[in-house]
């Protein structure tokens, strides 16, 4: 340990913070598998359209130069894709999470957040040195828009996951609506597995100017690794996003590829088909507690196991899956499956029946 370390900010003095699925590569060594089905990151396991290969080829090509700052092209192909809206862009969902904290959050406010719920929101706000309030679902996991009103009235900023990572499940768009009219401060509506599900918010956007729908091209779209997050903003806040963003954010061949995608979405809904095949059939066929789901995986309850046992024995099968452990608010014993190909969803099914 270096003296130097005295340096660090007390924050991250601390425990470790986002916790991220075993790898691949490890459980494959571990237990000598050579090929393991990788349903851990709610990934797609299909690789990009090809439209968006070719797009980053040439955009790598072009590599010497600074990427378009105002993101124009991938601008454009939102429009194209959604109608006239507002949208500010990001590295990653994640990316443009930080800047919405960055433009409206003051040290020491508080930002609230609806759990149990992806943990970066909590994260991101933490460290920017915000007061995290959470706000526990019910025990259904469902929202009450009273409870969350209650504790959101007067923040700034409030997170809200639907369809909910990793429950499944998603807040019905009147709900959205009674809390959009009763807070004061700024909605955050994480999006990241909409296309997965038959919920449309968007009509929301032009009733209200207190809502930001978060999306990302990583799940659905196939671009995980080329980190490309977007939002629906209201018009007064996009100048300040703009202020607040990292200069170049989003590199040039991840905007090539993301116009490029969302320019073939016929390969998107082929895969929203197969994973809506997938998940009822994993519904059907695990003999654990599910969770129903508007997204690429499932919950699972796996009592009388722990999250953690459960994925260890499934490792040791070739199955990589997420415990739910780390997620906070919510029990030891849940897991978290994404739907892949079929091999992987095979073997996933053969192994939970085996436990
Ligand atoms: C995957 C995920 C994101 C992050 O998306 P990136 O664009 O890859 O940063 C955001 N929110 C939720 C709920 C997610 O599951």
């Amino acid at each position: 340990m270096s003296s130097m370390q005295r340096l660090v900010r007390a924050h991250y003095a601390g425990p470790a913070g986002y916790s991220f699925a075993r790898s691949a590569e490890d459980v494959a060594r571990e237990y000598g598998i050579d090929r393991v089905a990788r349903l851990a990151s709610n990934e797609n396991p299909r690789p990009p359209s090809p439209a968006a290969i070719e797009a980053a080829t040439a955009a790598l090509r072009a590599g010497n130069r600074y990427p378009d700052a105002r993101a124009t092209a991938l601008v454009e192909a939102l429009r194209r894709y959604h109608g006239d809206y507002r949208f500010v862009t990001g590295a990653g969902m994640d990316g443009v999470i930080e800047t919405v904290i960055r433009t409206v959050i003051e040290p020491g406010e508080v930002v609230t957040v609806s759990t149990p719920t992806f943990s970066f929101y909590g994260l991101a706000a933490g460290a920017h040195g915000a007061r995290v309030v959470n706000i526990p679902r019910s025990e259904d996991f469902s929202v009450d828009p009273a409870a969350f009103i209650k504790a959101s009235r007067r923040a700034k900023l409030a997170f809200l996951c639907s369809p909910n990572n990793p429950t499944g499940n998603s807040v019905p768009p009147e709900d959205v609506e009674e809390i959009l009219e009763a807070i004061e401060g700024l909605l955050f509506l994480d999006n990241a597995y909409i296309e997965f599900s038959d919920i449309d918010y968007r009509p929301l956007m032009r009733r209200h100017e207190n809502l930001i729908l978060g999306r990302t091209m990583s799940k659905a779209f196939a671009l995980a690794g080329l980190r490309i997050g977007y939002a629906f903003v209201p018009a007064w806040l996009g100048p300040f996003y703009s202020r607040a963003a990292t200069p170049f954010a989003l590199n040039a061949v991840s905007l090539a590829a993301a116009a490029a995608a969302l320019g073939d979405p016929d390969r998107m809904l082929e895969v929203c088909d197969h994973v809506r095949l997938w998940r009822e059939r994993f519904i059907e066929e695990i003999p654990f507690h599910t969770f129903p789901s508007d997204t690429n995986f499932v919950m699972i309850d796996v009592s009388p196991l722990t999250g953690e046992e459960a994925v260890e024995r499934l490792a040791a099968k070739g199955v990589l899956v997420r415990s739910c452990t780390s997620f906070p608010g919510l029990g030891d014993h849940y897991i978290r499956v994404s739907i892949g190909e079929d091999w992987e969803n095979v073997r996933f099914i053969e192994a939970i029946k085996d436990l």
